[in-house]
């Protein structure tokens, strides 16, 4: 076994049971985006919370393990791919619309809710959310944003 999937298996031990995936399966599913660029991580990170999310990242850094974060993997360029392989983060399960605030427009939410359910949600409230892809079931919030520069710092982790 290689330091990196012995790091690994660790990182899977202090997570709760499904939130690190080593198994091919998980890998070459989160390896790519809709485009035709490939390249499979070592691991796949399913956090269920922001302790999770935290705690990979904590490792990820103390490890120099590579980590790119991914929403619905509906991007026609190529940025989930982990091209330096390392962890695939997915923040697909983090989708809970946790705050909108109808006085100063402001709504909070977590990175994988999908743009259609932020949509749906402040228009229940008679508001507009503008940014409508075609992929707008699918694609999530935190894949649609702007880079941010935590989408940097997790790029230049390799
Ligand atoms: C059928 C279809 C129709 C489409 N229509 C349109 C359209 O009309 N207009 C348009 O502009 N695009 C369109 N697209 C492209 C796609 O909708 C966008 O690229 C969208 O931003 C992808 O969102 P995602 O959640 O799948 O992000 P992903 O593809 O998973 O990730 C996109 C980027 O965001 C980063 N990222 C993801 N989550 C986070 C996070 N939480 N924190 C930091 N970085 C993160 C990833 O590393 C990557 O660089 C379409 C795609 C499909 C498949």
């Amino acid at each position: 076994m290689t330091a990196l999937a012995a790091r690994l298996r660790s990182l899977a031990r202090e997570l709760p049971a499904g939130e690190l995936r080593l198994d091919e399966a998980n890998r070459a599913a989160h390896a790519g985006d809709k485009w035709f660029a490939r390249h499979e991580p070592d691991a796949v990170a399913l956090p269920r919370t922001p302790a999770s999310v935290a705690r990979i990242l904590r490792f990820a850094h103390t490890h120099r393990i590579p980590v790119t974060p991914r929403g619905a993997g509906h991007g026609y360029v190529g940025g989930c791919v982990p091209v330096q392989g390392g962890i695939a983060l997915s923040l697909a399960r983090l989708r809970r619309i946790k705050e909108i605030h109808t006085g100063d427009f402001v709504a909070v939410v977590q990175p994988g809710v999908p743009t259609q359910a932020l949509q749906d949600a402040v228009e229940a409230k008679g508001l507009f959310y503008p940014p409508d892809p075609a992929s707008r079931a699918d694609s999530t919030i935190g894949g649609t944003s702007p880079p941010t520069l935590a989408d940097r710092a997790a790029s230049s982790t390799a």
